[in-house]
């Protein structure tokens, strides 16, 4: 059975971008006897502001989106389901990369970081910097000349040069909290995910993804059929998430817009001609998921 996830990150208001991925997420569910988990990625807590959960679970009311496993609200996220609750599965999977010595310390501050423009050039990797060391970052031993393959379900034949892209990303952060990669990989093979729709924007992750699913053997997410489809653009042509505020779904909805709008906007979105007939999510359970073009 197929099983996908919606996976937001509550830092901050959800734009239509986040709509058209979750909507793709519970489409590519529905349509085919599927599975959906609702997975809020709170592991970053000081920026998980509870106004920011809330809209979470007001979004997907509003877009008529339901789920099998997850939170039913932010209390149930709070006594079941936080990332926080699942710490032990992340760190032993970090534990078996260091002994298998895939791991390096990191003491890199902030201003060296942002001195290197971007890809970090491995400057720690033969220091050989005791990991116990307090306050360093964990980083993947990862070679400059990797790169990760894979077939994906709208874009094709996909290459991603991972170590000239991304470099030795880090995969345990100096507070000690375990790195997104590490954390959305395991909570993915925990929740037997097999499929998932995400922005091209997270290519790299995909990448860096697959990449730790094949030093630490997770076959289900080496399996995992992937789906990635473009960032919607504002009106100026800007990623809608460097937009300002005003965009937002919060925003949308105080203004009174009805979620048949968004839906539309979905359908236009997707190349797909509704003419109008798209009035609710279960709506889109009538067209063939073929006729969504990326
Ligand atoms: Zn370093």
């Amino acid at each position: 059975m197929i099983i996908t996830r919606i996976a937001p990150t509550p830092s901050g208001y959800l734009h239509q971008g986040n709509a058209f991925n979750f909507l793709l997420n519970w489409l590519l569910a529905r349509s085919q006897g599927g599975k959906v988990l609702l997975r809020i990625d709170d592991l970053d807590a000081p920026r998980a502001k509870p106004e920011f959960i809330n809209d979470v679970f007001e979004t997907l009311e509003w877009l008529g989106i339901d789920w099998d496993m997850g939170p039913t609200g932010p209390d149930d996220l709070a006594a079941a389901w936080s990332q926080s609750h699942r710490l032990p599965i992340y760190n032993q999977l970090l534990n078996k990369l260091r002994t298998k010595s895939h791991l390096f310390a990191c003491e890199c501050s902030r201003k060296d970081l942002a001195d290197s423009s971007g890809l970090y050039t491995r400057t720690c990797l033969h220091k050989n910097i005791a990991l116990d060391t307090p306050d360093v970052a964990w980083r993947v031993k990862l070679e400059a000349d990797a790169i990760i393959h894979f077939t994906d379900g709208w874009q094709g034949a996909m290459q991603f040069a991972l170590g000239q892209e991304m470099g030795s990303f880090v995969l345990r952060r100096r507070d000690d909290i375990p790195a997104y990669q590490i954390a959305s990989l395991a909570d993915d093979n925990h929740f037997g995910v097999n499929a998932m729709a995400r922005g091209m924007d997270l290519l790299p992750s995909t990448a860096a993804q697959l990449y730790l699913a094949h030093l630490l053997d997770i076959n289900s997410f080496t399996q995992t059929q992937f789906y990635h489809h473009p960032l919607i653009m504002d009106d100026t042509g800007q990623k809608l998430s460097k937009s300002a505020g005003s965009v937002s779904l919060n925003h949308l909805r105080s203004e009174g817009v009805p979620a048949s709008l968004l839906l539309a906007n979905f359908c236009k979105w997707s190349g797909i001609e509704a003419d109008g007939a798209v009035k609710s999510a279960g709506d889109l359970l009538s067209i063939p998921l073929s006729s969504l073009k990326f």
